[in-house]
């Protein structure tokens, strides 16, 4: 972004606040909308906080501090302040992007968390976020590549077992890289352009290789990268719960009986858009009630943006306030991305975590 377009951002927040509540009708009861804000209780933790702090980095008026470092860096760059201020003012001002260049801004000046250092060095070493010794898998064949993640494949290993299984059930002729690395999503929510350039080379070299023409994805963080970010790439990218929607017709799926809500991952809902594909599998295959924040107005499981990293206790409140709010619709969460079941699991008190893949195989007949 030029340095005006972001001014004009600035300038144009009326510093009104609503972004920071959901918008249901004036009678009922406002819930918050922005975990950092929410947890740290200072203005600056809140967007229009953030674009004056910004405003304080583009002027040279701001030194280098801890507390500045945790204001740049404690955004899950969830995305619910911009759909809220996009509602109210109808200006179009992307703040997760915003907020992603002022870290691009603060690693050019050198302002980087120690935390974040540790895992550039780990992705350095590895390929992946958790430093993880490379697994690799046996699939070759097809037109259509599963690409796994990192999470899916060293943390939520369910995830992916589930989505090999299901396609292997439904017959689907697929690929998995055999040398994956990670999408470089990690990277870029940190401002880490040039660090993630290596990344993002290599699985278009492997991709084209490949032959595929069509990609999915368990895990919509890498989606959004591949997105954004692998422009090079002509192949169709799609997300699983979009895949199996396509798929559709032809599956025969029981219905499981249970009760589930479902917890709108910020990548794939208000940064892609999909919301109801998940929501019409689970409608097939158990009975779905909605939390009040729902969609648009999601709460976040507060480890995006590279928070659950560096500010592991914001983070773990943040899934725990979500866990909060789905145990009073229904006895089991239901998600589609490994890194919110990672962190909704992790704090769940006890309440079953699922991915939408996860039910989708249990319930192919
Ligand atoms: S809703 Fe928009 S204009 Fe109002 S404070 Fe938030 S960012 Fe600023
Ligand atoms: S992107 Fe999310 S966490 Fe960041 S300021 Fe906006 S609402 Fe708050």
């Amino acid at each position: 972004m030029e340095k005006e377009e972001v001014l004009n951002g600035i300038y144009r927040c009326a510093k009104c606040k609503l972004c920071t509540i959901t918008s249901f009708h004036p009678r009922e009861e406002l819930f918050p909308i922005c975990p950092s804000g929410e947890y740290y209780g200072f203005q600056a933790f809140y967007a229009p906080g953030r674009l004056e702090i910004l405003k304080g980095i583009l002027d040279d008026d701001i030194e280098e501090s801890d507390e500045l470092l945790k204001i740049i860096y404690s955004c899950t760059l969830c995305g619910a302040c911009y759909e809220k201020c996009k509602e109210i003012t109808k200006v179009d001002l992307n703040f997760s992007e915003i907020f992603e260049e002022m870290r691009e801004i603060a690693v050019e000046k050198g302002w980087v968390l120690d935390a974040h250092k540790d895992l550039i060095e780990k992705i350095r070493e590895t390929h992946n976020a958790y430093g993880e010794v490379q697994s690799r898998y046996q699939r070759k064949e097809g037109d259509i590549l599963y690409f796994v993640g990192c999470t899916s494949r060293y943390r939520e290993k369910e995830i992916s077992e589930s989505m090999i299984e299901l396609l292997d059930k439904l017959n689907v002729n697929f690929q998995i890289l055999e040398d994956e690395w990670c999408c470089g999503s990690t990277l870029l929510r940190i401002g880490q352009v040039e660090e993630a350039k290596e990344l993002i080379e290599h699985n278009i070299d492997e991709i084209k290789r490949s032959g595929a023409k069509t990609i999915v994805f368990t895990c919509p963080g890498c989606l959004m990268t591949f997105k954004k970010n692998y422009p090079q790439l002509n192949v169709e990218l799609l997300h699983s719960t979009q895949f199996i929607e396509r798929l559709n017709p032809n599956l025969r799926l029981k219905n499981l009986g249970i009760g589930v809500t479902y917890h709108d991952p910020c990548h794939l809902g208000r940064h892609l858009g999909i919301y109801e594909e998940p929501r019409e599998i689970l409608s097939k295959i158990a009975n779905i009630k909605e939390m009040k924040r729902n969609r648009e107005q999601s709460w976040c499981c507060g480890s995006g943006g590279g928070v659950r990293s560096a500010f592991e206790e914001f983070s773990s409140w943040s899934a725990r306030e979500r866990i909060k709010e789905a145990r009073g619709v229904a006895d089991t969460l239901v998600s589609a991305c490994p890194f919110c079941k990672h962190n909704l699991n992790d704090n769940s008190d006890g309440m079953k975590v699922y991915d939408v893949v996860e039910l989708v195989n249990r319930a192919l007949e």
